[in-house]
């Protein structure tokens, strides 16, 4: 109790042993708790989903294996008598390795923070209203580079580009002087869907298996000079970052909570939502040590269940691993804003940790 992994969390995660192969476990504590170990010996029949080098098999089986596996995984830590079994399975985390927890599918990237999106457009046209014309119709997204997706730890090489300056006369090449970061939270999708249907905001919680946290590194140099017209690319595509362990939604049934509003203008039904789609999650960022900013994601002004209905509105499909991030968290207050971190200071060494705790 008490250290963000207790019984009420238990996200999921791929480690393995030196010299051995990956295998998936679940977070307690300090301890990865190895489930293909504890699922063989207690013979559960989807002993097979953790004995991977992914998490997809599981996120694919759907809901019902999801809710009857993390009520044998709570009665496995909860049940004195079970001690003898999950003893020996238990490793503590600074013992393993965490690799990559499941495979990355397509990766998109939205923008649904109103704080963010203002301060932005404030940023990079300061001439002009600072959200465009379409920002509260529709959630503004991206399509990502998923192959450089990594789990958090990894090192992170400052990119080299093209960048100009509005005063400079031609672009020159060379590494990024403004690399930046943006905390956000990432949605991992577990059932896919068919090309052609379109999954409904009612849908979300059949299709997301779960949250993870998510640095969306960006070389702020290279991406203003490239967006216009068509938006981020090289200056995103180096890295993503995302936290090693991912936590399932059922984890966050006390979370969700009403949006900030979205009366002016009225959203279109297909992306009306039903009851609390908001998430009252803390997110806090810490850079060496400091604490860079405190962003509640409870004022984002999309849910993540409208990002996933805009995503298949055209009858795109979805894929087991589909990772759409939820765009840089910011509050309105000015210590709720993820300011830039000193563009001098080498990231060599990653110290940037995410994890996604629950109070
Ligand atoms: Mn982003």
């Amino acid at each position: 109790a008490g250290s963000g992994f207790d019984v009420d969390h238990l996200p999921f995660g791929l480690f393995a042993r030196s010299g051995e192969r990956p295998r998936v476990a679940v977070r307690i504590g300090d301890f990865a708790l190895d489930l293909s170990v504890v699922a063989a010996a207690d013979m559960v029949d989807t002993h097979a989903l953790f004995d991977q080098p992914s998490l997809n098999p599981f996120m694919a089986a759907g809901p019902a294996v999801w809710d009857s596996t993390r009520a044998w995984v709570t009665g496995l830590l909860t049940d004195e008598t079970e001690r003898d079994l999950v003893e020996p399975a238990l490793a503590p985390v600074d013992s393993v390795r965490m690799l990559m927890p499941f495979e990355v599918g397509d990766y998109i990237d939205f923008y649904a923070s109103e704080h963010h999106a203002s301060n932005v457009g404030r940023m990079f046209r300061p001439d002009a209203e600072p959200l465009l014309p379409n920002w509260k119709n529709l959630p503004v997204g991206y399509h990502g580079r998923s192959g450089t997706v990594v789990v958090s730890g990894t090192d992170v090489v400052r990119p080299c580009g093209q960048r100009k300056a509005p005063s400079d006369d031609l672009p020159t090449y060379g590494p990024s002087q403004r690399l930046d970061i943006e905390a956000e939270l990432g949605f991992v999708v577990g059932v896919p869907s068919a090309m052609g249907e379109r999954v409904a905001t009612a849908d979300f919680a059949r299709h997301t298996f779960g949250v993870v946290g998510l640095n969306d590194w960006s070389a702020r140099d290279i991406q203003a000079w490239e967006y216009v017209p068509l938006g981020p690319f090289l200056g995103k595509s180096f890295a993503t970052s995302v936290s090693a362990w991912v936590t399932p939604l059922a984890a966050l049934s006390a979370a969700w909570t009403d949006l900030p509003g979205q009366d002016d203008p009225q959203v279109l039904d297909y992306l009306r939502v039903e009851g609390p789609a908001g998430l009252d999650i803390d997110v806090e960022v810490v850079l060496d040590g400091d604490v860079v900013a405190r962003p509640p994601y409870r004022t984002m002004y999309w849910s993540p269940a409208q990002m996933l209905a805009h995503t298949t509105v055209n009858g795109a499909s979805l894929r087991t691993g589909d990772l759409w991030g939820s765009g840089t968290v910011s509050g309105p207050e000015r210590d709720q804003r993820q300011r830039q971190p000193d563009a001098r200071k080498p990231y060599h060494g990653a110290s940037f940790r995410l994890d996604v705790c629950c109070p």
